[in-house]
């Protein structure tokens, strides 16, 4: 009888002592649906699970909020409305963020966009290739420059804004939420005080910190010649502390008559961007809007193509942001930005030729 307490005593000694040393050892991996896409999100350190929890608890409340499909979204409520509409929410400063890259973009980004993603089928899967005539009269009423948002302000009960649109107008969110949602997913990890962790939203990912053997994570480029390749990649970034973030036309197509459709429109055509360009990758560091950035500029500069997307790079495109790219192109170029150079490893088996941009 005194063997067997003593024993207790042993394994509870050993269980007590071994829990806390390694906050690595605690480690949670959720995958969430939500928004349209597959994500995981995988979280390291004591309060592991509660973070991803909650993180998961933020993003489900961004899709209720800025979802075009679920009827009773604050967007497909403005969508309706139309005209003129009190809102509150995330909404307000993702509209003051979709106005600001409208204009840097010089309109490739485009939330007004939404009535000509709608006839392509994009929203609801029903695809089809609209007729010339149909684009011509939905293009007037694609003009980023109509939507306007009063000052927030704040009537003790939340902060209230309220959004002008342009006649018939709608917009789709698609282009940026999930850059929205990972900002806030990393004030989430912030808060709970994690060493490090993954959420992949798609092809918008963020890393905290570095891996548990202190190396960088490893965020693969998909090679969109391959997109079915689960191993198909052009290259691997080795990144810490950074978001990164694709948009390719290989993500979300369909055929017809033998032509492939993608859903990253051109504002100035009505059809599907055709730039030369087969993914565009953009990686800033983990600054709080910075998830934004790179996702309105992933799907903004895959618009404007090779030249006016390195031009743009060059010039510093965002006031007071930094951001690296990584282009593939159409004809088997993958071109880096010299800030990125030594955190790509190239796949030399890919069949591509890779270029430094300086
Ligand atoms: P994904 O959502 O696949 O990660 P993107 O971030 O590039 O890819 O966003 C594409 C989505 O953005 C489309 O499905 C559509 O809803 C919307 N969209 C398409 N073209 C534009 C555009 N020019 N400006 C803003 N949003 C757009
Ligand atoms: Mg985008």
């Amino acid at each position: 009888m005194r063997h067997l307490a003593a024993c207790i005593l042993l394994t509870l000694l050993l269980v007590g002592c071994a829990a806390p040393a390694d906050p690595d050892k605690a480690q949670e991996s959720i995958q969430v649906i939500a928004m349209d896409t597959a994500m995981l999100i995988t979280t390291y350190g004591e309060r592991s699970s509660a973070a991803a929890y909650a993180a998961e608890d933020v993003i489900r409340d961004l899709e209720k909020q800025l979802s075009r499909t679920k009827e009773d979204s604050v967007v497909s409520q403005l969508n309706a409305a139309g005209r003129r509409m009190l809102v509150e929410g995330d909404l307000i400063p993702l509209l003051s963020s979709s106005g600001w890259f409208y204009e840097l973009t010089s309109g490739a980004f485009d939330i007004t966009v939404a009535p000509v993603v709608s006839a392509w089928g994009f929203t609801t899967d029903s695809f089809q290739v609209p007729s010339q005539e149909e684009l011509h009269e939905l293009l007037k009423l694609v003009d980023g420059s109509e939507v306007s948002v009063t000052p927030a302000y704040d009537d003790g009960e939340g902060t209230k804004a309220t959004v002008r649109l342009g006649p018939g107008q709608s917009i789709d969110l698609g282009a940026i939420a999930k850059g929205y949602a990972a900002n806030k997913v990393l004030e989430v990890f912030r808060e709970y005080g994690l060493p490090r962790a993954k959420a992949e939203l798609g092809g918008n990912v963020l890393v905290l910190g570095d891996r548990p053997d202190e190396t960088p994570w490893r965020v693969g480029i998909q090679d969109p010649k391959r997109p079915d390749d689960p191993n198909g990649f052009i290259g691997v970034l080795e990144l810490t502390d950074s978001f990164a973030v694709t948009s390719g036309g290989y993500q979300r197509y369909f055929e017809e008559n033998g032509k492939r459709y993608h859903h990253i429109i051109d504002p100035s055509t009505g059809y599907p961007a055709d730039s030369g360009l087969t993914s565009v990758t953009v990686v800033a560091d983990c600054e709080m809007e910075n998830g934004t950035m790179c996702d309105a500029l992933s799907t903004a500069l895959f618009i404007m193509g090779e030249e006016k997307a390195l031009d743009f790079w060059r010039s510093g495109g965002v006031p007071d942001s930094n951001f690296e790219l990584v282009l593939v192109t159409e004809d088997g170029r993958v071109l880096i930005t010299e800030g990125l150079a030594d955190r790509f490893v190239r796949d030399e088996s890919s069949g591509y030729s890779y270029e430094t941009i300086s």
